[in-house]
């Protein structure tokens, strides 16, 4: 029989493990896979870690790895897939807001011949206008950069095959795009819809803040077109401002010269100041992720791995 080892990153969640576990052993019921599932702690500071525990104890097709502080979601994922062993991954978040019972359409896809099986949720309940407006504007700045095409509103719940999952494994980069990753890796795809729940309990560790920084990850990890603007606005600053000046020798050649214009000065330098500022920040973007690469620091630490079947 097919085995499929479940990935799912957990940070904070103790209220809803128990649910997690309970919807995930009735999902996988009448699946035709072998399942295993490995937890991933990401230095939670609750009773998580106990509570997978526990959960263990009880099933031990429930196992767990935990991370020796929390390094975020990307890396807690990372974390899971280096330790899955089985012919498929899934990755899905514990907070039920992927709702399980998608897993077994998901392994049927793949019996099908696909490597990859992602979910992309139908509408967005429970979520701000707000959010909903930013991702869209998201979505269509980073497909619109790069080569490869990151589907919208699609996150990380998906099926993954053993060449596949093993593919992102291979990719090392401390800049942990994983949507990016995921549909750099490609293969046979296939897109499956689901309607995104609320969270079942707890509270999302997103924020702006967070989103900001996601979305500068996705963009300078996927294109660097951003570099390309400082010269373009450059080149084309420059080819106005070359026209402009032999207006003023022609002016000034047939009228004589009448009096300097502060404004139109203070207008120009400002405008060039600012697209200095906004090209050295672009570099410096770009910049920093290289030195956090340069370092070569380990993706993760594990704390304690406790393999699910014994
Ligand atoms: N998560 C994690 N590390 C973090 C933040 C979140 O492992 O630093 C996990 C979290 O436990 C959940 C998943 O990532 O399983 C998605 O997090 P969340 O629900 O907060 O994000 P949202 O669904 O709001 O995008
Ligand atoms: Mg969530």
């Amino acid at each position: 029989m097919p085995s499929i080892d479940i990935i799912v990153p957990v940070f904070n969640e103790q209220t809803v493990l128990p649910l997690f576990q309970e919807r995930i052993q009735s999902a996988m019921q009448n699946c035709d896979v072998e399942w295993r599932v490995i937890f991933i702690d990401d230095g939670s500071s609750d009773d998580s870690l106990a509570m997978m525990r526990t959960i263990h104890e009880a099933d031990t097709r429930f196992g767990f790895l935990s991370l020796s502080r929390n390094f975020g979601k990307e890396y807690a994922v990372t974390a899971g897939l280096d330790h899955a062993s089985s012919d498929a991954a899934v990755v899905i978040d514990v907070d039920l807001q992927d709702p399980p019972e998608l897993i077994p359409e998901m392994v049927a896809q793949w019996h099908a011949g696909y490597d990859v099986v992602y979910a992309t949720r139908k509408a967005r309940h429970g979520e701000s206008m707000a959010k909903k407006a930013t991702a869209n504007l998201f979505y269509r700045t980073i497909n619109s950069m790069s080569k490869i095409d990151i589907p919208k509103d699609t996150g990380d719940f998906r099926l993954m095959s053993r060449r596949a999952y093993q593919a992102v494994n291979k990719l090392r980069e401390r800049n942990r795009f994983m949507k990016g990753l995921f549909a750099w890796v490609g293969y046979k795809q296939k897109q499956i819809f689901f309607e995104r729940e609320p969270r079942a309990a707890g509270e999302t560790k997103w924020n702006y803040n967070k989103l900001w920084r996601f979305a500068l990850d996705g963009i300078t990890s996927f294109s660097y077109l951003p570099l390309r603007f400082a010269t373009w606005i450059g080149m084309t600053v420059a080819i106005f401002a070359f026209i402009y000046g032999a207006f003023i020798i022609a002016q000034t050649l047939i009228f004589g010269s009448d009096v300097p214009g502060y404004p139109s000065l203070m207008v120009v330098i400002l405008f060039l100041g600012g697209i200095q500022l906004t090209a050295l920040g672009i570099i410096g973007e770009y910049l920093g992720r290289m030195f956090n690469e340069s370092k070569q620091r380990p993706l993760y630490l594990v704390d304690e791995f406790q393999p699910p079947n014994g």
